[in-house]
């Protein structure tokens, strides 16, 4: 699709399955199984709708999927697919690593930044983009590197932090314009640095679309209270995500959900009570 100056395609970094109680956090599983159905490990499908962005010579990609790294415990346990699914999906548009220009990760999470490195034959770290400016929020990155107990299991440094040693990364400090039409907006709730994406403004007209990360990974989780156990800062994602979707709804742009199956954009409407719905007519 074509957003303003921006050829968008949705591009998938690889399917795996995670807890439905984890995926919805406060929500109570009589409510959510209705929307979700669980397997019989109560695990509901998920996809890791990654977005690469093509402007003149610039080849973006907005998040990577989990990469290949994971050990044969957690693929088996989340479902994961073999190899580095980001790369085969690039291949399919016949696209190679190399050609990418920008990494943009929302954040750090293993299925959003998973993608950037893997294990090369002798078991060293790569760099999978080598070619790519990584770009990361400084407080995202200030958390993922910590290694404070308090997030433990939320980050796995084998994947980003091979992307400072190459010397691929650029950190931002809130909101901050990448390429014309490529706007990074730190929104953080999910995690502290979390970022999303708008696409496609210019200096006289509102963005075309927002890449709204785990700030809304499904359209299931449009509602305030729908919102995953993930959460760091659940009650500033419940006070913002109604703010940007506001905002989304008032410019006519395209949201984008980076785990859902089957709507991974929409536009979206009031849904006539205090919060909001895909909107039918505009597809
Ligand atoms: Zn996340
Ligand atoms: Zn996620």
């Amino acid at each position: 699709m074509q957003l303003g100056p921006l050829k968008v395609s949705v591009i998938s970094g690889g399917t795996l399955r995670l807890d439905g109680g984890n995926m919805f956090g406060p929500v109570p599983r009589v409510l959510w199984e209705r929307k979700a159905t669980p397997d019989d490990r109560h695990r509901i499908a998920m996809d890791t709708n990654c977005l690469l962005v093509e402007t003149g010579p610039h080849r973006v990609l907005i998040d990577t999927g989990y990469g290949s790294k994971a050990d044969a415990r957690q693929r088996d346990f989340q479902g994961l697919e073999a190899g580095n699914p980001i790369v085969a999906t690039l291949s399919q548009l016949g696209l190679q690593p190399v050609d990418i220009t920008h990494v943009i990760l929302t954040h750090l999470h293993f299925d959003h930044a998973g993608g950037c490195t893997a294990r090369g034959p002798a078991g060293q770290l790569d760099v999978v983009f080598p070619n790519a400016k990584h770009i990361v929020q400084k407080v995202e990155w200030e958390d993922a590197v910590g290694r404070s107990p308090e997030l433990a299991g939320s980050y796995f440094p084998d994947d980003f932090e091979p992307i400072a040693q190459a010397g691929l990364l650029q950190l931002v400090d809130g909101s901050a314009d990448i390429l014309p039409g490529i706007r990074l907006r730190k929104v953080g709730g999910h995690t502290r640095g979390l970022q999303i994406v708008e696409l496609g403004a210019s200096a006289s007209s509102p963005p075309l679309g927002y890449v709204l990360s785990d700030l809304v990974p499904t359209t299931w989780h449009l509602k305030t209270f729908w919102h995953v156990s993930y959460d760091q800062y659940p009650v500033e994602l419940r006070r913002t995500k109604p703010v940007v979707l506001n905002e989304v709804v008032r410019h006519g742009a395209q949201a984008f959900f980076c785990h859902d199956t089957v709507t991974r954009w929409a536009y979206l409407r009031r849904d006539g009570k205090q919060e909001f719905e895909i909107d039918p007519s505009r597809r």
